[in-house]
């Protein structure tokens, strides 16, 4: 094998694991490991080369090469995003920008989950488009906060849709003091003042079941805003369905 057919060899490897190693780099949050990723078909070319060392028999059922090598400080978590789970709304439906990585922490594997409400003025969403923009009103609220991002991970409107928000690759904002490991799930509305819709209902025990089982969380660890800090978040309608919701025979508990 000579270089040219190396180097296109790396190049193809590159291509085909670029989402996994750019998940793994958000992972990291490091800018400098995004730049060394990026560049392994260009300017890193050389080194990369460097990396192939003694020549490999050309035997199909060797493995030729194994990849650049992506520099790891700590083992991913074992229960890393793998993507976005299904029927949830990809923030490109919604978001004007991606989340300054830069400023957000990795996520580096879930162990609870937090329920939130907006607590905005009340407002009778309806339909996609409305929706979007409401969540895109908020990600600006907390960007001009000085946040990476949007602070939840996932939100639930009240005809029961789900929205991808911040990516769970990195850590959210919006328990403080308690983000680590911490997905957050935001439902619309201000249920100080206004019911949660069934729908919405509907949507959220089903999709924090499916978390659940995904990251092995147990009930125990599935909270609200207001046992973690004293807030008035999740409005007292939301508080209530949550506290029948994972009461015994209730749909998170029997799920
Ligand atoms: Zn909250």
């Amino acid at each position: 094998m000579n270089r040219g057919r190396i180097a296109d060899t790396i190049c193809t490897v590159t291509e085909l694991n670029r989402r996994e190693w750019l998940n793994r780099v958000l992972a990291l949050g490091s800018t400098a490991a995004l730049s060394g990723v990026l560049g392994a078909c260009g300017s890193n070319q050389k080194r990369t080369q460097g990396l192939v060392g003694t020549p490999i028999p050309d035997n199909p059922s060797v493995p030729r090469f194994s990849g650049p090598r992506v520099p790891i400080t700590k083992p991913a978590a074992t229960n890393a995003p793998t993507g976005l789970p299904s029927g949830v709304i990809a923030r490109s439906r919604w978001a004007r920008f991606g989340p300054d990585v830069s400023l957000a922490d990795p996520m580096r594997g879930i162990d609870k989950i937090t329920i939130h409400h907006d607590g905005m003025p009340p407002q009778n969403l309806r339909g996609m488009d409305q929706c979007a923009r409401q969540i895109e009103i908020i990600r600006r609220g907390h960007r001009n906060n000085g946040w990476a991002d949007i602070g939840y991970h996932y939100i639930i409107d009240p005809e029961g849709r789900i929205w991808e928000g911040r990516p769970i690759s990195l850590q959210g904002a919006h328990v403080k003091e308690h983000n680590p490991h911490n997905l957050g799930i935001l439902v619309l509305g201000n249920f100080e003042r206004q019911q949660p819709t069934p729908q919405a209902m509907h949507a959220l025990d089903r999709f924090v079941a499916a978390q659940m089982r995904q990251y092995g969380i147990p009930l125990s660890r599935v909270l609200t805003h207001q046992e973690l800090a004293p807030t008035a978040c999740p409005g007292r309608n939301l508080q209530r369905y949550m506290d029948w919701t994972r009461a015994r025979g209730g749909n998170l508990a029997s799920a």
